[in-house]
């Protein structure tokens, strides 16, 4: 687990640098308050060591900061002083420092402090995946993908790239329901999230948006999206389930797929309505086909066309 020490003595981060790094932290350092906060704005440290007494930005005013940040994890702060009156204490913990050790700080001490930080930072960790994943599939849950989405988007409209979504609906899934049971049911939506995964690229999301839909978000343009989304559909198609008994069950899926390629569609909620009406479309054109938004009409016989 990583932390960041922050002191402007140098001898003193040598020193804490080696305990910690013993212990089996990874350590980076900051030489002074301000250095601590640029560098946290860059990348987030589950766990803070701060010095009090620093120039410029000092240890409590440093925790002021951190708390009203919007970082994407907790950070679990302590601050380790040579201020050493029970008011120190009080004023520290109020500005938001989770604990208060007083220097020199005694090695066994500081692995049991450090240790109850690392705990409560695990726990939280561990809080978040569990918000954010579906308990189903495995996969992000609607509220984690739609949030991964906005980020990608926002990201592309900076860069000026194309993002793509493709919303996939497993076809006729209420007869699987119907016809095998609830559980097989469940059992094939893990196996279309597992099929779906293992054919995007590592840098494209997934998500379960709801029952057995799925949202893929894909970092490229239409065309190379919809190829995903082509290679992803067929893949499900030429993976059968396979229950207890050894029957082989086929599922097939539909996809829709909308780019912001043609700069119609600004916001993930338009983008994704898109994706919609081509999905709707693909399923009454057959089912087990991709359809696209926005595209130059292809002929009928291919597997994608323009809605
Ligand atoms: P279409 O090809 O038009 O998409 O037909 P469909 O049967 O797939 O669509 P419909 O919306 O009629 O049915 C979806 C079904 O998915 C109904 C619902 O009970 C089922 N479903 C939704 N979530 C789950 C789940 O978590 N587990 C299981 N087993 N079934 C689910
Ligand atoms: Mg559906
Ligand atoms: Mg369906």
């Amino acid at each position: 687990m990583d932390i960041l020490i922050v002191d402007d003595n140098a001898v003193q981060r040598k020193i804490l640098r080696s305990q910690l790094a013993r212990l089996g932290y990874d350590v980076r350092e900051a030489t002074d308050g301000v250095d601590a906060w640029t560098q946290l704005q860059r990348e987030p440290s589950p766990i803070v060591i701060t010095d009090w007494m620093m120039p410029g930005l000092d240890g409590p005013e440093l925790i002021v900061r951190i708390r009203a940040a919007d970082f994407p994890g907790y950070t679990y702060v302590i601050l380790l002083t040579a201020k050493d009156q029970r008011t120190d204490m009080i004023a520290g913990l109020d500005a938001g420092a989770d604990d208060y050790l007083i220097k020199p700080c005694d090695l066994h001490e500081l692995r049991a402090r450090v240790a109850i930080a690392a705990r409560i930072v695990d726990l939280e960790q561990r809080l978040r995946t569990a918000r954010d994943t579906d308990a189903l599939t495995g996969l992000r849950n609607r509220g984690a993908i739609s949030t991964a989405a906005q980020t990608e988007l926002a990201r592309a409209q900076r860069s000026g790239e194309p993002l793509s979504v493709a919303l996939l609906d497993v076809d006729h899934f209420k007869q699987v329901n119907d016809h095998y049971g609830h559980q097989v049911g469940d059992q094939a939506l893990r196996l279309v999230a597992a099929v779906v995964r293992q054919h995007v690229r590592p840098y494209d999301l997934v998500g379960r948006w709801g029952g057995e839909e799925f949202l893929l978000v894909i970092g490229a343009g239409e065309a190379d999206a919809t190829a995903v989304a082509e290679r992803v559909r067929s893949k499900i198609a030429v993976t059968p389930l396979v229950l207890a008994d050894g029957q082989q069950v086929t599922i097939t899926a539909s996809l829709g797929v909308a780019s912001t390629e043609h700069g119609g569609e600004r916001t993930l909620e338009a983008l994704v309505h898109t994706a919609d009406l081509a999905l709707y479309r693909a399923k009454a054109e057959g089912r087990n086909c991709v359809r696209v938004a926005h595209d130059v009409t292809l002929p009928s016989t291919t597997t994608t066309s323009s809605v």
